[in-house]
């Protein structure tokens, strides 16, 4: 008898499990794929982009309504799960339908965290996770002059280079003393600001936003201190936080993510977690290259096959047109390790290779990223990198050529 497997989550991990078992074994299972989104899957990477006006929204879609139909995998769209029973084998919709399990999938990502201050609730204060925030800013867009980004990390400056590109006047607040604290180094992020700043984005280090000013809607945010930004438009960019949820109430083991093991598995036999939701080996990842290596080697179990998961080495790219950063691994370093560094911060450079026991083990490079994947690939393989230590900065050209 074919099993019945629900998939919750129609996003990018879900929908690539979908891609990949429609591949290994279309045949094996009866699928219901339960989305809360009014749309089926996009790629929600190109959010930033369609925000800044460089994409429309058809770039950002991935299959149709039909695609699903044509191999028989039934899609229920803008309905969320809103429990999941582990004992009876089945999941209840918002509509009230009752789907009954073999197997399930949770694929539920992340949402976006919003600060705990006052004036969170003011209109033109939004998150930016999904198309909803996206249209939000959009309609938003004739009515402002200024816009407040809170958080300075990837999706911040994402965030506030496509409003600034629409025209805005936009000041990034952060709270630490660098911007994308969680990939770049003190050089690093001090050329990155120094690029924004050449693109018209106002940064605020060291500084805490404390309330969101106005009646009904957003006026400016006020900083610890007492200064005010005006603002028509806030954006806040603070983190995210796996949805887990469901999971919790039916009873699987979670801990700031729904914990799995090298096969996806969650503590309830026949359930498993994929993507943003997931925590593997104490991390939860948040974006999209780890979320795609767990729905592969999910997508081959199910399939019968052998497969584990043993967690995904990270890379981050900005993606603000001119502005070329790219960070991979222990951009830091640790105390055992060894660091070659290429700084030239007068052509807006900066390159820094952080090696442990011969071997890269993380990169930072700005201003020009063109050997990000050469840099990669090298600390994929664990290759020792022998002879070439000290040319490795200056790239995949020197480091061939020698
Ligand atoms: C603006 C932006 C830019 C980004 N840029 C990058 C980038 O450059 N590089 C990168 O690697 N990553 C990037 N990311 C992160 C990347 O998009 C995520 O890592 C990826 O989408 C994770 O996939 P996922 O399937 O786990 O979660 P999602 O894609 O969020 O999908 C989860 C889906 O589950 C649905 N859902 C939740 N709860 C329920 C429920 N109870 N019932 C039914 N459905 C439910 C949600 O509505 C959502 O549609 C970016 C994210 C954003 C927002």
């Amino acid at each position: 008898m074919t099993e019945r497997l629900i998939v919750i989550g129609n996003g990018m991990a879900g929908l690539r499990l979908l891609d990949e078992l429609c591949r290994l074994a279309p045949e094996r299972y009866e699928v219901t794929v339960v989305g809360a989104e009014p749309v089926p899957a996009y790629n929600r990477v190109l959010l930033s982009a369609l925000l800044a006006g460089d994409v429309n929204g058809a770039d950002l879609e991935y299959h149709p309504a039909a695609w699903y139909a044509g191999r028989g995998l039934r899609l229920k769209l803008g309905v969320p799960v809103t429990a999941v029973s582990a004992r009876a084998r089945q999941v209840i919709t918002a509509d009230g339908e009752t789907l009954p399990f073999d197997r399930l999938v949770l694929a539920t990502g992340s949402e976006a965290l919003r600060p705990p201050i006052d004036g969170m609730d003011l209109e033109a204060v939004l998150t930016f996770r999904d198309l909803g925030d996206v249209a939000g800013m959009e309609a938003l867009l004739p009515s402002c002059r200024r816009a407040v980004v809170i958080g300075g990390g990837l999706l911040g400056l994402e965030a506030a280079y496509g409003l600034a590109k629409r025209g805005l006047s936009v000041t990034v607040v952060h709270l630490m003393d660098r911007l994308m604290e969680r990939q770049l180094d003190g050089p690093a992020a001090r050329l990155l600001q120094r690029s924004l700043a050449a693109r018209d984005i106002a940064v605020r280090l060291n500084a805490r936003t404390t309330r969101v000013l106005g009646r009904a809607r957003a006026e400016g945010v006020r900083l610890e201190g007492g200064e005010t930004l005006p603002a028509d438009l806030v954006v806040a960019a603070v983190g995210i936080r796996p949805l887990t949820a469901l999971a919790e109430a039916a009873g699987i083991a979670c801990d700031r993510g729904v914990l799995v093991d090298d096969h996806l598995e969650t503590s309830k036999p026949g359930i498993y977690a994929i993507g943003e939701c997931a925590r593997h080996a104490g991390t939860c990842y948040g974006l999209v290259a780890p979320a795609y290596e767990q729905a592969a080697v999910l997508a081959r179990r199910l399939a019968g096959q052998a497969a584990v998961y043993r967690g995904s080495l990270v890379a981050t790219s900005l993606k603000v047109s001119g502005v070329d950063v790219f960070s991979a691994g222990d951009f830091l370093g640790e105390a055992a390790s060894d660091e070659v560094v290429l700084s030239d911060p007068g052509a807006g450079v900066y390159r820094k290779l952080v090696l442990r026991e011969g071997r890269l083990t993380g990169a930072v490079l700005c201003g020009d990223t063109a050997d990000s994947e050469f840099y990669l690939d090298l600390m994929r393989s664990r290759q020792p990198v022998g002879q070439v230590k000290t040319d490795l900065v200056f790239g995949r050209a020197l480091v061939e050529a020698a």
